[in-house]
């Protein structure tokens, strides 16, 4: 995905920086304009300024308030409202991917997150 991903925004939404640094050094190779928040109310300021942005990577589990919420509010506002959010969480629960799809999710990643599976499901949202 390298020429496509060329300095093209995506917003990633973690609290925990080990993590955080983790799936930014798995990204390092495409070049990405990387946006990071590490609390739901940084992640909702920072997805309004930023909302050109063609993805939001976004924990589900975040101090203020969380990723649900976030979402949210994501939704509530017309200039957030179409930017593809992919939800990352480690509640692999039996049917919680169903739940956050019927939500609006655009789509789901289990952590740990798997680089492989980052990759392709980021490479899905570059195409469009
Ligand atoms: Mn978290």
């Amino acid at each position: 995905m390298n020429q496509m991903s060329d300095n093209k925004k995506i917003i990633i939404v973690e609290d925990n920086e080990i993590n955080m640094d983790l799936i930014q050094a798995m990204l390092e190779p495409f070049h990405f304009n990387i946006i990071e928040a590490y609390d739901g109310f940084e992640a909702v300021e920072k997805i309004n300024s930023n909302s050109d942005a063609f993805l939001v990577l976004l924990d589900i589990g975040l101090p203020g308030i969380d990723g649900m919420e976030v979402f949210e509010r994501l939704k509530q506002s017309e200039k957030t409202a179409n930017i593809p959010v992919i939800a990352v969480t480690a509640h692999a629960m039996k049917g919680n991917k169903e739940h956050l799809l019927s939500l609006g999710f655009n789509d789901f990643i289990e952590k740990p997150v798997d680089r492989k599976v980052l990759f392709e499901k980021i490479e899905n949202f570059l195409h469009i």
